[in-house]
C-alpha cells in the first residue's frame, strides 16, 4: 500500500498518474486541512476537495481547486448583494461545502465526512484529513499576521514573510487511520506540494511526524522546486521567509530526517551532492508535469524509486 502527503496542486496531478497504475485500494492519501477557512457561513477545505474531486475525476484543471464546467450564480449573486467572498466558489463545488458544513453542524468528523463524500462520488482510494482537530495556517508578515488566502489570495504574496506557524498543530491528535494507514504503508511518498504550507502542517502533528520519521526508509521525496522556484504558488518566498534555499536543496532540509529517498528534476542533478550528503539517496526524472502522459510517466518513475532498494 502507498500512502501519498498532498496539498492542492502539484500532489494532485502525480495522483492522477498514481490512480491509473494502481488499485484504488493500494493508494491512500493524507491531505494537509491546515488551510480551511469559513467563507459565506460554509466550511472550506481546499485541499481536501481537491483531492476528492482530481479522485472523481471532475476537477478543475487550469485552477487546481473547484468543480470543471462549474457554473457561478450563486457567487455572482452574492457579489451583485456585496458580499465579497475571499475564494470565488462554484455552485456544485458550493453543494459540497455545504454538505461539509451542515454535517459538521450534526457532530460528524471531518473523517467521516470525508469517507461519506468518497463513497457518493465513487472514490475508492482512502482520502485521510491529517486531524480532525483545528489546525490553522498563520503567515508573520511585515504587514501584520494572515491567513494564507489573505496571504496569497487577498494580498498575492506581496508581504515580507517573517515566518509562519500553525495555530492548534501542537495540541492536536492524528485523525483515525492516519497512523495505522503509516505503519501498514510499504512506502510512502512525500508529494510534489508546498513544502512550509501544504506538507508543513501535517508535519507539524508530533505523531504524525514521530510515526514517519520511523518509516523514513521508506519515505521518498518529490521536490516541488524545479530549477531554483516553485512550478506554481508562493512555496519560494515563504520558503525563503523561514530562512530555507529556494531549490531542491532546501527542500530536502525541511524533510532531512523523515526522508530516505528524494527525487528531483533532471536539470538539478547537480544538487545531488549536497542532498547525498543529508544522507538521502537522489533519483531524477522529469517532474514537469503539464499534462497527463507526462503524470503517468512520473507516477510510473516514482513507484520505481518507492520499489527500490537500492
Ligand atoms: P500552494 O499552491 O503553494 O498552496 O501549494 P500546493 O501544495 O497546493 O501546490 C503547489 C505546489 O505544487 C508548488 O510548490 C508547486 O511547485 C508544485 N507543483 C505544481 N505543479 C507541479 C509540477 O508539475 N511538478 C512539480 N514537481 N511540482 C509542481
Amino acid at each position: 500500500m502507498l500512502l501519498v502527503l498532498s496539498g492542492g496542486t502539484g500532489t494532485p496531478k502525480l495522483l492522477q498518474g498514481l490512480v491509473r497504475l494502481l488499485q484504488p485500494e493500494e493508494l491512500s492519501i493524507l491531505v494537509n486541512t491546515g488551510e480551511d477557512v469559513e467563507v459565506s457561513g460554509l466550511h472550506v477545505s481546499p485541499d481536501l476537495d481537491t483531492v476528492l474531486y482530481t479522485l472523481a475525476g471532475i476537477i478543475n484543471e487550469r485552477t487546481w481547486y473547484g468543480i470543471r464546467g462549474d457554473s457561478f450564480f450563486c457567487h455572482d449573486m452574492l457579489r451583485q448583494l456585496g458580499h465579497k467572498e475571499l475564494l470565488r466558489i462554484g455552485d456544485r463545488d458550493r453543494a459540497i461545502k455545504s454538505y461539509r458544513t451542515s454535517m459538521l453542524r450534526k457532530g460528524k468528523s471531518v473523517t467521516e465526512i470525508t469517507r461519506e463524500l468518497c463513497r457518493r462520488l465513487g472514490v475508492r482510494s482512502k482520502i485521510l484529513p491529517m486531524t480532525n482537530d483545528r489546525v490553522k495556517t498563520v503567515i508573520n508578515t511585515d504587514r501584520g499576521d494572515m491567513s494564507f488566502h489573505e496571504f496569497w489570495v487577498l494580498r498575492r504574496a506581496k508581504d515580507r514573510v517573517t515566518g509562519v506557524n500553525f495555530e492548534g498543530a501542537e495540541k492536536a491528535k492524528p485523525a483515525p487511520g492516519v497512523i495505522e494507514t503509516i505503519k501498514k504503508s510499504d512506502g510512502i511518498v512525500i508529494g510534489p506540494s508546498n513544502p512550509v504550507t501544504s506538507i508543513g502542517p501535517i508535519l507539524a502533528i508530533k505523531e504524525i511526524r514521530r510515526a514517519l520519521a520511523k518509516k523514513r526508509e521508506k519515505v521518498l521525496a518529490v521536490s516541488p522546486i524545479v530549477g531554483g522556484r516553485p512550478v506554481s504558488g508562493p512555496a519560494g518566498v515563504l520558503m525563503e521567509g523561514i530562512g530555507h534555499e529556494v531549490s531542491a536543496v532546501g527542500v530536502a532540509k525541511i524533510y532531512r530526517d523523515l526522508t530516505r529517498k528524494f527525487l528531483l528534476h533532471h536539470t538539478d542533478v547537480h544538487l545531488a551532492p549536497r542532498i547525498e550528503a543529508l544522507e538521502m539517496k537522489v533519483f531524477s526524472g522529469n517532474l514537469l508535469m503539464p499534462d497527463l502522459k507526462s503524470r503517468v510517466e512520473l507516477a510510473r518513475r516514482v513507484l520505481r524509486v518507492v520499489r527500490t532498494n537500492r
